[in-house]
């Protein structure tokens, strides 16, 4: 096929002008393929079509049209040549989607785990948990014939978080002696909901209060941490009523505890006392005032589930001795 330059050389100056002047009108700028039939006109010439694997029919490229017979051809791009219609290409092009999608879901897949493990990282800094917690987890809880109840109980805790914490009574209030395993099972439970990526606070509320404070004492703003125990998934908080109780710790349990009932956020309490007597371990001493603390075990009273744990402290029971 001849060039374009010598094709016009052969035609006189007011034919080439016509034929530029008719480019300009002949069609309108745009995709174009290289079966086109002026295509042999345009510069530069179309590329070779490729023979399709399957069924060796031409495969054609694809263009755009500049006006002028000049045409860019799309010679590098993945999608350069317009692949045939045979069943053969269908299947491989189908095919080739299929790897990508997975490719792409498997990607995504990585990327998710990835930013799951950031968060469960991020989410155990930020839970207040003393170091000798975390290895407290449901499997290495010594479940005996005294404590089994308590155990399936925080067990399936933990396993329907989001199911039973849509419940009226969404919290747990693991009351029993000392040493009977309840920090364990708090433990677990928080441990448990860390992996799944819930930001859970769990402290002692001794170490609670103090946080607080020291907080309180350094810049005068407490609101970082106070606002995470008030919006964290859940709060987990170890040994209440073991605190001095003054004015300023029944007024900030307090308003920690009716900050989480206003919205409906589970709290989950370890404790020696009962929830009656925890009012008066609470409540100042000297202090006519148990209102704080009176309000504060109600609403415990309200969302918290009992979860008695009875019988021996099994810390002492493994050295054969009991309490
Ligand atoms: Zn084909």
């Amino acid at each position: 096929m001849r060039s374009l330059n010598n094709l016009l050389n052969t035609l006189s100056p007011a034919e080439q002008t016509e034929i530029r002047t008719g480019w300009t009108n002949d069609r309108p700028n745009g995709p174009v393929t290289s079966d086109d039939p002026d295509a042999g006109l345009w510069e530069p010439k179309p590329p070779e079509p490729v023979k399709c694997p399957y069924c060796g029919n031409n495969q054609y490229y694809a263009g755009y049209y500049h006006g002028h017979g000049r045409v860019q051809w799309y010679l590098n791009t993945v999608d350069a040549v317009i692949p045939c219609k045979c069943d053969g290409m269908t299947r491989h092009i189908e095919k080739q989607r299929e790897l990508y999608r997975q490719r792409l879901d498997q990607e995504k897949a990585e990327q998710q785990k990835k930013e799951l493990k950031r968060l469960i990282e991020k989410n155990i800094r930020s839970s207040g948990m003393p170091e000798k917690f975390r290895r407290r987890t449901f499997s290495t809880f010594q479940v005996s014939n005294e404590n089994s109840k308590a155990f399936r109980t925080c067990k399936a805790y933990a396993d329907r978080f989001d199911e039973l914490t849509e419940r009226e009574q969404n919290g747990l209030a693991i009351i029993g002696p000392i040493g009977t395993g309840k920090t364990h099972l708090a433990a677990a439970i928080a441990n448990e909901l860390l992996q799944s990526g819930k930001k859970v606070i769990c402290m002692p509320s001794v170490d609670m209060l103090a946080k607080i404070r020291a907080t309180y004492r350094e810049d005068g703003n407490d609101d970082e941490i106070m606002n995470d125990l008030k919006t964290a998934d859940l709060l987990i908080i170890d040994d209440l009523g073991k605190e001095k109780a003054t004015e300023w710790t029944s007024q900030t349990l307090y308003t920690i505890i009716n900050a989480r009932y206003e919205n409906e956020l589970p709290i989950v309490i370890t404790t020696n006392y009962t929830l009656k007597n925890l009012v008066d371990r609470m409540t100042p001493a000297g202090s006519q005032d148990s209102i704080s603390a009176a309000a504060a075990v109600d609403r415990l009273y309200e969302t918290c589930i009992e979860v008695p744990m009875i019988g021996k402290s099994w810390r002492t029971s493994q050295h054969g001795r009991t309490v």
